[in-house]
């Protein structure tokens, strides 16, 4: 058994897919690891210790492929870049698979079982392979870290003998996993913290926080949430409600991270030019949604735009910015579900296509695309 673990073609991508911790657990189970040269350069780890590790450095992408009976990446491999993968490899990354057909089917066309970590069920069996969570708790820390590099005043209230600082308001938009660890960093740096999100079960996780929830609690709030947990995509009417409430908070906060995302949609803008007018020159954005289409009017893609003197922070790839920490974080989850694919007594790959992992994650097989969410119909 062979793994292959790829440099990132994306130029803006830090991370990488295994660290060298993570390759001595694959020769645990029997693999020899393939790691293309410098494919952890960016995120800190250098070709020596993956070959202390027991790696051995190839030194092209071809060479690292060759025979590979798993692929490991970071992202979606670009077009022609599985070129002499062996047939039936397995190829695991963050696929970004909606709306990406024509990067599906070349996949399948190259032959390999694609399998898009992303799509990883929330289950308690899964949790250890949960992509997203291990990288949004991330952007989530590393969205307040931004946002106080470049709000010019200090996070906490002080009190000195030059007089009293007072605390930054911070409201943070979408409490879930990115949102929830931004309500944390926020407080432990001593800002004053309000969270709003569409589902219910979210308001006792702000609180418990020590974050004050803000939201319009009606009904459609309470069906709010599918039963995977994540949200609705809601109607017209409540987001002009929802609008007007946030409308009047935004105005007087000195902060606000927004993190909302709907899986599959673009992403909810809940920030318009007239809320970001209405707020202190000085005061700063950051929009973790920005890839999903910005859930600010105003945000522009990898860059920090201004807007009467408000800053709006667009970063692209926010957990790439703590490249080694999300790298080993990733390198966890992808091990974890690997090892769900081997055989620990023959020391083989045996993947067991009828399990709800594989199932849920699998995106072509055989030459064809198989997920049922991606098919010309659906
Ligand atoms: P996400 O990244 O899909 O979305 C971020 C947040 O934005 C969510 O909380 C969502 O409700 C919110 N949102 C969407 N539209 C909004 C709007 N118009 N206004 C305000 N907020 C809006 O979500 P996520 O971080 O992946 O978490 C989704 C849920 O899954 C959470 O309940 C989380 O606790 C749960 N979760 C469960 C597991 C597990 O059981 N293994 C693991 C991770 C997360």
């Amino acid at each position: 058994m062979r793994i292959a673990v790829l440099s990132e073609t994306e130029g803006a991508e830090t991370r990488v897919a295994a660290t060298p911790e993570m390759v001595k657990k694959y020769k645990g189970l029997g693999a020899d690891v393939a790691v293309q040269a410098g494919a952890g350069a960016k995120a800190g780890f250098p070709d020596a210790e993956f070959e202390a590790a027991g790696a051995v450095i190839a030194p092209s992408r071809e060479d690292a492929l060759r025979d590979a009976d798993i692929v490991l990446k970071v992202r979606r491999p670009a077009e022609g870049e599985l070129a002499g993968a062996k047939p039936g490899a397995l190829v695991i990354a963050i696929m970004d698979p909606y709306g990406q057909e024509p990067a599906l089917r070349s996949m399948a066309e190259a032959g390999v079982a694609a399998f898009a970590m992303e799509l990883m069920p929330r289950i308690t069996r899964a949790q250890v392979m949960d992509v997203l969570s291990s990288q949004a708790n991330l952007a989530g820390y590393r969205a307040v870290i931004d946002a106080s590099a470049e709000y010019g005043r200090a996070m906490p209230m002080m009190m000195t003998a030059a007089g009293t600082v007072p605390a930054a308001r911070v409201f943070v938009m979408g409490a879930g996993v990115a949102g929830l660890q931004a309500i944390a960093t926020a407080r432990r740096l001593g800002a004053v913290v309000t969270a709003t999100d569409v589902r219910p079960a979210a308001k006792e996780q702000v609180e418990s926080l020590g974050g004050k929830f803000v939201a319009v609690e009606d009904e459609e709030f309470k069906q709010a949430e599918t039963a995977g947990g994540y949200a609705k995509e809601m109607s017209a009417e409540y987001r002009e409600k929802q609008a007007a409430l946030v409308a009047a908070h935004i105005a007087k906060q000195d902060i606000v991270i927004t993190t909302a995302l709907i899986p599959g949609r673009p992403a909810p803008k809940l920030v318009t030019k007239a809320m970001v007018e209405s707020m202190k020159p000085g005061s700063v954005i950051v929009d973790l949604a920005v890839e999903r289409g910005g859930n600010c009017e105003l945000s522009k893609p990898g860059k920090i735009a201004t807007h009467n003197g408000v800053k709006i922070v667009g970063h692209l790839n926010v957990p790439g910015r703590l490249a080694s920490t999300a790298s080993s974080l990733y390198a966890k989850n992808l091990y974890a579900f690997v090892e769900t694919l081997v055989d620990k007594e023959s020391k083989t790959l045996s993947v067991k296509w009828d399990d709800e992992l594989v199932k849920a994650t699998c995106l072509t097989r055989d030459g064809a695309v198989v997920h049922t969410a991606f098919q010309p119909t659906a």
